[in-house]
C-alpha cells in the first residue's frame, strides 16, 4: 500500500495553510488501490498546485499528488494528438514538443501546470476570444472514479461526465490520462502590439474592436490609477511569427536561448507590498510600455513573464495572497468594471498584477468560468479585513451578473457560489451518480458548498 506524508499544504497563494495526508504514487494502478484502501474518509487529486486557495486540499484527509504520474503515451505527428498521463506539465510539453513545431493550443499564464489540473478548471488564456478553453483541443480523458471505475469520456462517450469534469475541480474521479491535439506552430516567438489605453473605458474599447486581429491578447492594468486615468492600462496583443520574421540572429526559431532563472530566496516583508510601493511599480511599468507594434518577443516572456522568478509568491510575505478573479457578462461588463476598480482603488488595496481580458463564448462545461464579457484578475495581499472585503465585491459581482474563478478563490461563500454558477445542480446530480459514498472531497468543495460538510 502506498505510504503517506502528513504535512502543512497550500495553493500558490500560501493561503489557507491545511493539514493533509499526502500519497505520490508513481504507477497508474496505485491509484485505484489508493481510493480502495479505505484509509482516509476522502481524498482530492492535486498536480502542481498552482491554483491559488484550496481546490488542491483536503484538510485532515488524502491529496494524491500527480506530479510522479507525467509520462507521454502517444503522438501523432500527423494530427498533433498527444496522449499523456494526467500530471504531465505543460513545462514538459513544451521541452518536448516545441522543437518540434507544437504549441499547448490553450495555456494559463504558467507553464508549471498539469493536464489532469487544466482540465479541472478547464483553463484559459489569452486565445479565450478565439479559441476557447483547454476543453476545446481535449479529445478524451480516461477518469478513474471513487467507485473505482474507468470511464472514457469525451464529446461523444459520457459527455454529461465529460462536461462535469472540465472545470469540475477534481471532484469526479482522477484524471488518469488524456489526449490533447497540440498546436502547430512555426516559430517559438510572438510578434507582439503594444498599447497603451489611458483608462479602463478606452483598454475595453480597444479590446472590443480590434481583438479578432490578435489570437492572443490581454491588458495589463494599473489598479491603483483614479479618476479619468482609473483603469488605465497596457494592451499586449499578439499572433505567433512565422519563420520569416523571426531574426536570423536569434538562431533555431522553434529553440529560443534561454536566461538563467532568478529566485525569490525567503518571504518578503508584509511592508515590502505597500501601495506606495505598488504604486511605483506601476508607474514605472507604465511608462516602460509605450505604444509599439510588432516588437518579436519568446514565448516565456509572452506567456509566463513570472515563471523565470522561482517562488515568485514568497514576494507577498508569510501571510501569502488571493488572486480575485472575476467575469462581468458582456452586457453589463464595463459598468461592473468600473465600479469594481473604483471600491478597489477607494480601499487603498493595490494588485501589481491587475490583469483583463475579453472572454469570448461559454461552453458547456458545467462549472467552467468563462463566459462571453470581461474578466479582470487581482493579486492582493492576505491581511485582515480582505476576506470581508472580497465577499463585498462578489455582492457588486452577483449584481451585474458576473461570477468568480474557483481556481483562484480562497474566499467565496457557499451562497455567494450557488448564486454564480446556475448549473451547481446539474453537477451535484452527476457527483452523486458518480460517487454515491461522498469519497473526492476537498477543502474548496466544502467551503463553497458543492458537497456538504464543515469547511
Ligand atoms: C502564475 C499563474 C498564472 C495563472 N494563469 C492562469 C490563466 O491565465 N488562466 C487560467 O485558467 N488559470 C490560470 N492559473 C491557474 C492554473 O492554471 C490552475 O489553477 C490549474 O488548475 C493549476 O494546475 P495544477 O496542475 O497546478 O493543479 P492544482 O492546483 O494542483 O489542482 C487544481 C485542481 O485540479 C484538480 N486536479 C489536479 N490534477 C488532477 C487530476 N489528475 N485529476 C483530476 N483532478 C485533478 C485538483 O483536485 C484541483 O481541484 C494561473 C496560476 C498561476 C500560479
Amino acid at each position: 500500500m502506498e505510504a503517506s506524508v502528513t504535512r502543512p499544504l497550500s495553493g500558490w497563494g500560501r493561503f489557507p495553510v491545511e493539514t493533509c495526508r499526502l500519497y505520490r504514487p508513481e504507477k497508474r494502478r496505485a491509484l485505484a488501490e489508493i481510493l480502495a484502501s479505505g484509509q482516509e474518509s476522502s481524498w482530492i487529486a492535486r498536480g502542481l498546485g498552482r491554483s491559488y486557495g484550496d481546490a488542491a486540499l483536503n484538510a485532515g484527509a488524502g491529496v494524491i499528488s500527480f506530479e510522479r504520474l507525467n509520462r507521454f503515451i502517444g503522438f501523432d505527428p500527423e494530427s498533433g494528438v498527444l496522449e499523456c498521463e494526467g500530471g504531465t506539465s505543460l513545462e514538459e510539453i513544451l521541452r518536448h514538443f516545441l522543437p518540434r513545431g507544437y504549441f499547448p493550443p490553450v495555456t494559463p499564464g504558467t507553464k508549471f501546470v498539469t493536464l489532469g489540473g487544466a482540465i479541472a478548471h478547464d483553463v484559459h488564456g489569452k486565445n479565450h476570444h478565439r479559441a476557447g478553453t483547454i476543453s476545446a483541443f481535449l479529445l478524451d480523458f480516461r477518469l478513474l472514479t471513487a467507485e473505482g471505475e474507468i470511464l472514457t469520456c469525451s464529446r461523444e462517450e459520457n459527455p454529461e461526465i465529460f462536461w462535469a469534469t472540465v472545470g469540475g475541480t477534481g471532484l469526479t474521479g482522477l484524471v488518469v490520462s488524456a489526449r490533447v491535439r497540440l498546436a502547430p506552430v512555426e516559430t517559438a516567438y510572438l510578434r507582439v502590439d503594444y498599447r497603451r489605453a489611458g483608462n479602463v473605458e478606452e483598454a475595453v474599447a480597444a479590446l472590443t474592436e480590434s481583438d479578432h486581429l490578435y489570437e492572443h491578447s490581454v491588458a495589463w492594468i494599473d489598479c491603483l490609477a483614479r479618476g479619468s486615468a482609473l483603469g488605465r492600462s497596457v494592451l499586449m496583443r499578439a499572433n505567433h511569427a512565422k519563420k520569416e520574421e523571426v531574426p536570423t540572429r536569434l538562431g533555431d526559431p522553434l529553440s529560443p536561448r534561454r536566461a538563467a532563472g532568478r529566485s525569490i530566496p525567503f518571504d518578503f516583508p508584509s511592508a515590502a507590498l505597500s501601495p506606495l510601493t505598488i504604486r511605483a511599480f506601476n508607474a514605472v511599468f507604465y511608462n516602460a510600455h509605450p505604444t509599439a507594434p510588432g516588437k518579436i518577443v519568446d514565448y516565456d516572456r509572452f506567456f509566463y513573464p513570472l515563471d523565470s522568478i522561482h517562488h515568485w509568491n514568497r514576494m507577498y510575505g508569510k501571510r501569502g495572497f488571493t488572486q480575485y478573479q472575476v467575469v462581468f457578462p458582456a452586457e453589463s461588463g464595463l459598468a461592473g468594471l468600473i465600479e469594481l476598480l473604483r471600491r478597489l482603488s477607494a480601499s487603498g488595496r493595490g494588485s501589481f498584477l491587475g490583469v483583463l481580458k475579453r472572454f469570448g463564448d461559454a461552453n458547456a462545461g458545467l462549472l467552467s468560468f468563462p463566459r462571453s464579457g470581461y474578466t479582470l484578475a487581482l493579486d492582493l495581499p492576505m491581511e485582515e479585513g480582505l476576506p470581508s472585503f472580497l465577499r463585498e465585491l462578489d455582492r457588486l459581482l452577483l449584481d451585474f451578473g458576473g461570477r468568480v474563478y474557483l481556481a483562484k478563490d480562497a474566499v467565496t461563500t457557499a451562497a455567494s457560489f450557488a448564486a454564480m454558477y446556475p448549473r451547481l445542480d446539474e453537477f451535484r446530480q452527476i457527483k452523486a451518480r458518480l460517487d454515491p459514498r461522498g469519497r473526492l472531497s476537498s477543502s474548496l468543495a466544502r467551503r463553497v458548498g458543492i458537497v456538504p460538510g464543515p469547511p
